[in-house]
């Protein structure tokens, strides 16, 4: 069981007047999806959120504005959890920017020790996520657009 973070609290569908939504965030039917994410673009948290369900490897349900198959994209995970490549580029989860404003980079990792992780972020929102197989997904496409560029100028 994963505590409730701090931002909860001001979360949007936690709000008592929200209650009726509740069922939305883990339905099936896309237009019940739809509607959860349309309280979550009214969320004071959805950054946290979205952060935190990427941070905590949330493949079900909504969070954060991003249905199960956004959150499996931008983690390149399949639906057991599992890393794999998804047939499109991944995108900023957060403000939608498109791969072409994403980059890597190699930091430490939050629990410390010697070990470090990829991470991909967003040069728009400056969101940034752990995810390996998307790190390497943004840099495949870098090298795609260097090639098509050093073809150009042949
Ligand atoms: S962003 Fe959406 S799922 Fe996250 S706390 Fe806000 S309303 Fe709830
Ligand atoms: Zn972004």
């Amino acid at each position: 069981m994963i505590d409730s973070p701090d931002w909860h609290e001001d979360a949007e569908c936690a709000k008592p007047e929200n209650a009726e939504y509740a069922n939305n965030f883990f339905a099936n039917k896309p237009s019940q999806q739809n509607s959860a994410k349309k309280l979550c673009d009214m969320c004071p948290v959805r950054k946290d959120c979205a952060q935190w369900a990427l941070n905590n490897k949330q493949i079900w349900g909504v969070w954060g504005g991003l249905d199960y198959k956004e959150l499996r994209r931008t983690l390149s995970v399949n639906w057991q959890g599992q890393e794999m490549r998804h047939k499109r580029f991944p995108l900023c989860p957060y403000c939608k920017a498109k791969t072409d404003s994403l980059d890597t980079k190699t930091v430490d990792r939050p629990e410390g020790g010697r070990s470090t992780m990829k991470v991909v972020y967003c040069n728009e929102c400056r969101f940034i996520w752990q995810s390996r197989t998307s790190a390497n997904a943004v840099e495949a496409f870098k090298a795609i657009q260097e090639k098509k560029q050093r073809n150009d100028k042949k």
